[in-house]
């Protein structure tokens, strides 16, 4: 292949890879991002606010999808994984799977099907906190913005048949299966990111048992208006508003038995969580139970910010064990600035649960903790989460870096 016509493949349609993939597309390649989820954005689409500025995601990530519609080098794929890679830098063969979305593009998101259909799934973007149609745009600000049906409604073949009927462009396509393709690339970009880390296997927290201890992934989500609660932080037992939510830091991190790195972000999105509770419930108190802060560098200013607000405490514990009590949550520890014993009662409960970083092929080198390494083969970089835990702009830096070796990987 000659070197302008070779294409880049991008592997994860986050921040990192959509940056990858935009600033190789802007300098003139071709790119092609595939994405395992039926829309882009990745976490941050999940995210109600950023830190430290606190504001919205939606307005970074509407940047990027005008700068993806206005780039016809750069092909979206979504709903694709990679099966498996052969060749070399330079002439890679890719596999790659697509899922059926059962919707073609002449959907105008008229919202017709999603009347029509009376089945709901839990809503995978609440982290199931909430249930949604099974034909349903996949979320508010969803790119592309077209509806997905579940499998599990098109199953339910008489069902799916009625909401194929309401829908009047004619965009639903029952009848859509699964593809493998080949693609041939000459460099390939991993930005597959994270998933949370499930604390149901902390037993003394109590994850799954009270539905007041929540993780801060579904913080997020509460906190948002296009959330479960349409933005009310409210206790998920009996709707009440809260009076004192306690931040469990290093909800399984750095712990051998569970996460053994520090997932680097928790401590700035417990303290942006804690301004979102102090916003809202301004009669409320916080308090955050840390083993250490860590807000690296400029970071080290918002968290200098939230302590100047005197209704949220910090508490040097790691807390032990999370029981209820009545319709409170008892948590122990060891103050250990104290040298005491800790006792709190709360409302609500967040766990700072760490990042587990996405291996998307067993060929790829992991370190000891499963972030992807930066020595890949000739023709592969890496970004984003995949590779450390580490929060927007340094994911974005990071993908424009792999951009830029993608792009001398074609010329070599
Ligand atoms: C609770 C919490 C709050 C946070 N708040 C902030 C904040 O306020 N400010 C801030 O700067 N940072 C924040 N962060 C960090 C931020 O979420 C990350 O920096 C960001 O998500 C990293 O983007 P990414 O593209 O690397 O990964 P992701 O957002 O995880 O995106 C990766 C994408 O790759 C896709 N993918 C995965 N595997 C495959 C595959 N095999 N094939 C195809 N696609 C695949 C995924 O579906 C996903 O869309 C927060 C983190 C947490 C835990």
């Amino acid at each position: 292949m000659a070197t302008e016509k070779k294409k880049i493949l991008v592997v994860g349609g986050g921040i990192a890879g959509m940056t990858a993939a935009l600033e190789a597309a802007e300098v003139g390649r071709e790119v092609i991002l595939c994405e395992r989820r039926p829309y882009l954005g990745g976490r941050v689409a999940q995210l109600y606010r950023y830190f430290p500025k606190l504001c919205p995601p939606a307005c970074g990530l509407e940047i990027n999808y005008k700068r993806i519609k206005a780039n016809p080098r750069l092909q979206v794929l979504t709903l694709t994984e990679v099966v498996s890679v052969s060749g070399s830098e330079g002439a890679f063969k890719v596999t790659l799977r697509s899922s059926p979305r059962y919707v073609n593009e002449k959907c105008t998101c008229c919202g017709k099907c999603a009347e029509a259909c009376a089945l709901e799934v839990p809503d995978l973007f609440n982290y199931g906190m909430s249930t949604v149609k099974a034909a349903h745009l996949p979320h508010a600000n969803a790119f592309p913005a077209r509806y997905v049906l579940e499998p599990e409604l098109v199953a339910k073949r008489e069902l799916a048949e009625k909401v194929k009927a309401a829908c009047e462009p004619g965009a639903i396509d029952l009848e859509e299966s699964g593809k493998s393709f080949e693609l041939e690339v000459g460099a390939i970009v991993w930005a597959t990111g994270w998933d949370p880390y499930d604390p149901t296997g902390v037993q003394y927290y109590g994850f799954g048992k009270h539905p007041d201890v929540i993780t801060n992934v579904m913080m997020e989500r509460l906190a948002a208006l296009d959330g479960p609660t349409g933005g009310k932080i409210l206790r998920r037992s009996d709707g009440a508003a809260p009076q004192h939510v306690v931040f469990v830091q290093c909800a399984g991190s750095r712990d051998e038995h569970h996460l053994a790195h520090c997932s680097g972000v928790c401590c700035l999105a417990s303290l942006k969580q804690a301004t979102y509770v102090r916003e809202q419930l301004p009669e409320s108190k916080v308090t955050i139970c840390y083993i250490d802060i860590r807000t690296p560098d400029r970071l080290e200013d918002f968290y200098l910010k939230v302590q100047q607000d005197p209704a949220v405490a910090f508490v040097k514990s790691k807390i032990a064990d999370i029981s209820a009590k009545g319709d409170k949550l008892l948590l122990h520890g060891e103050d250990t600035l104290a040298g005491k014993r800790v006792q709190l009662e709360a409302d609500l409960v967040v766990l700072a649960t760490g990042i587990v970083p996405c291996r998307p092929d067993e060929s790829l080198k992991v370190d000891e903790n499963g972030f992807l390494t930066r020595d890949q083969v000739a023709g592969y970089g890496v970004a984003g989460c995949a590779v450390a835990p580490v929060e927007v702009s340094s994911t974005v830096q990071d993908g424009t870096a792999a951009a830029l070796r993608a792009i001398q990987s074609l010329a070599r």
